[in-house]
């Protein structure tokens, strides 16, 4: 049986409100699933939720309930976001899961018997906040902050506590980035992590004492596992390893992790060393994408400047975030996030150009053809040969996640229809030359036909409403002919614009 192509987003640290950030991760892997759906390839997504650690721990404690119920509450919200906007993943992994904790505990054991994990005592500057040690250098230089979050560092904790050898694996790293140069993505984020590799690695703490939302260290008792090196292994927990070996190897290794810049180290230098000691492959590719600014800031909890996707989607259709999203920044960019651009692609892109073809379309269709295709009729070769190369290079783009290319070369089609409509003028031709407006017709419908399919990664309910237009089911895009007098319903204006 083929692999299944398999990506993955970040799992979601549930102290907080799911914000655009974390829809941005999640819609983007959602639009690689569809994508490959429609195309007939399995894909395994997965998405899911991170739920120990000392800021949980706290959170629920200031909302006086069990940390469980808390991290329960957090995981229906964000099923209940990704239905509201539309994403088909295939798995939902809670870190609390049984499933997970027992892998945790089996890949801590089986690294120890190993003897990558041995027991020393950390002492060192920790911020509460970001749960990390760091260095008395990076903190120096952060101005006795936390050089993540900019937190003050109060605390010098000391403590027994077991360590992964991570240091042993920076050849071994090095080795793995020169080997697949496709593996950090994009490309303009793999010096920072070549950098860091070659000025070498320090060990790495695992455990923490005395707090017990975590899962306990198998090797002994009063300990909880670091909640990062718990939180990595989600990628292969979920999908079997090690209790369900077939379906393990059905998926794994992951095609791509998509994750936010500022995990991009844990996931390429940490979560690889990690696979090494386990002797698992490693995965395809991590692509660390960039960040929505609010007036020029990023978004955080601490700043109190974030935006849900449901505060945008009160006035715009899901579909339109997820197109704004996709198409405002090349994937991996850092953008503005801002109401006005959203509110201008949503009347330049969405409205004037792709909501109005169809609506010129289908009027002509009634008004020339009784609502239905016309019986004969060439399509014009130019937008047959436009469509091919939509979809050979779409195929291309979507596996470095090029979605803004993809829509620049849908929107390219689109709007050359709309000037054949204008160059064309179907309205002379119904007197002037009968079978040349059945060509246009055609032709027309054929590109509307191909939008309905192609579009459906990026606007699934959207394309849903074309295809009922079109009186025609999605399915895999292709440049091919309109059916002959097939009816053509229409229907209600796509991309309404308040007057
Ligand atoms: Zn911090």
């Amino acid at each position: 049986m083929a692999k299944k192509y398999y990506i993955t987003t970040p799992i979601y640290y549930a102290n907080s409100r799911l914000h655009i950030g974390h829809a941005y991760s999640t819609i983007a892997c959602d639009v690689v699933k569809k994508w490959h759906t429609l195309f007939g390839r399995e894909c395994f997504f997965l998405t899911g939720m991170d739920e120990h650690g000392e800021k949980i721990f706290l959170s629920a404690k200031e909302k006086n309930i069990q940390p469980q119920e808390w991290v329960d509450r957090m995981a229906e919200d964000a099923k209940k976001l990704w239905k509201f906007l539309n994403i088909s993943y295939d798995d939902f992994i809670r870190t609390t899961e049984p499933r997970h904790e027992k892998t945790v505990q089996y890949i801590f054991k089986k690294i120890a018997q190993k003897g990558d994990i041995y027991k020393g005592v950390y002492s060192g500057p920790y911020c509460v906040s970001c749960e990390s040690y760091f260095t008395e250098a990076q903190v120096r230089d952060a101005g006795g902050n936390c050089p993540d979050c900019g937190r003050p560092i109060t605390e010098i904790k000391r403590e027994e506590a077991y360590f992964f050898r991570l240091s042993k694996y920076q050849t071994k790293l090095l080795k793995f980035y020169e080997e697949n140069p496709d593996f950090l993505m994009p490309k303009d984020k793999a010096n920072k992590t070549l950098d860091t590799v070659k000025s070498g690695l320090r060990d790495l703490c695992l455990t923490r004492q005395n707090l017990e939302w975590g899962i306990p260290n198998p090797l002994e008792e009063g300990m909880t596992i670091y909640v990062w090196f718990d939180a990595l292994i989600n990628y292969v927990s979920a999908i079997g390893y090690p209790c369900n070996l077939e379906k393990f190897n059905e998926i794994w290794p992951a095609d791509c992790h998509v994750v936010g810049k500022e995990i991009f180290h844990f996931h390429t230098v940490i979560w690889p060393a990690m696979l090494m000691a386990l002797d698992l492959e490693l995965p395809k590719m991590v692509f660390g994408h960039g960040w929505w600014t609010i007036k020029s800031e990023k978004m955080s909890k601490s700043k109190g400047n974030i935006i849900t996707p449901y505060e945008i989607c009160e006035k715009y259709h899901p579909d339109v975030l997820r197109y704004f999203f996709m198409r405002e920044v090349p994937f991996g960019q850092d953008g503005a996030f801002t109401e006005q651009r959203i509110s201008e692609r949503y009347t330049s892109d969405l409205a004037n150009s792709l909501g109005n073809l169809f609506r010129r379309v289908e009027t002509m269709c009634v008004k020339y053809f009784d609502g239905r295709s016309p019986c004969s009729g060439k399509v014009n070769e130019k937008f047959l040969k436009k469509m091919e190369k939509i979809i050979q290079e779409g195929e291309k783009q979507i596996l470095t996640l090029k979605f803004s290319r993809i829509l620049e070369g849908i929107w390219e089609i689109i709007d050359e229809t709309n000037a054949y409509i204008e160059q064309e003028k179907p309205w002379t031709l119904k007197k002037e030359n009968p079978q040349k407006l059945q060509d246009v017709m055609e032709t027309l419908l054929t590109v509307l036909n191909f939008l309905k399919d192609v579009l459906y990664p990026f606007l699934p309910e959207k394309s849903k409403e074309m295809s009922q237009h079109l009186g025609f089911e999605i399915s895999k895009p292709q440049a091919r002919n309109f059916p002959f007098n097939k009816k053509v319903p229409g229907g209600e204006v796509l991309f309404p614009v308040e007057k």
